[in-house]
């Protein structure tokens, strides 16, 4: 997918640089050892790459993580919400279109994670990257058909006029769904 320009009415917050801040999403786990059993609340904001084709997430935009972490017998359970923001190509009037993603998270993590078995992640001796699971919730969050608006109206189906700008004097046509 080509990134589309900056939208015509929305202003885009992004972090200055983000790429010379980006955050790791790895976690130790030094804390919740000695916590013995007491859930570790964890938030994150760091910029993830995810995308599908028709939407992605906004590149070098911040992706919120909030989780808890538990210890549990054979790994740890991350348990929460991940937020991002979102853009891709309206598929009624082709302008560019945002919005905000938000997907519930419950995974765990195991030594051996994610090689064969993508039900878990990896484990690390003392540590736990967070960010696969990030990306994935953001993927299967992300609008397979994205629009700028729910009440956009399209564009005009025998002369291409974008209808959310201009009526047009194909008077009677319906806007192309
Ligand atoms: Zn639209
Ligand atoms: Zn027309």
């Amino acid at each position: 997918m080509q990134i589309p320009v900056r939208p015509k009415n929305e202003q885009i917050v992004l972090e200055s640089d983000p790429l010379t801040k980006t955050k790791d999403l790895t976690i130790s786990l030094h804390q919740l050892e000695r916590s013995a059993g007491t859930p570790l609340q964890i938030d994150l904001q760091a910029p993830v790459q995810a995308s599908i084709s028709s939407s992605t997430v906004v590149p070098g935009s911040l992706v919120s993580t909030s989780v808890v972490l538990e210890s549990v017998r054979g790994g740890v359970i991350a348990s929460g919400t991940v937020r991002a923001r979102w853009m891709g190509e309206c598929a009624r009037c082709l302008e560019v279109a945002y919005g905000h993603l938000e997907a519930h998270v419950r995974e765990l993590f195991e030594p051996g994670g994610g090689a064969f078995d993508k039900e878990t992640y990896p484990l690390g001796d003392d540590w736990v990257d967070l960010e696969p699971m990030v990306r994935d919730a953001c993927m299967l969050e992300l609008p397979l058909r994205p629009l700028c608006s729910p009440n956009c109206k399209g564009l005009c189906s025998e002369c291409g006029t974008n209808l959310n700008e201009h009526s047009c004097d194909c008077s009677l046509g319906t806007p192309f769904q």
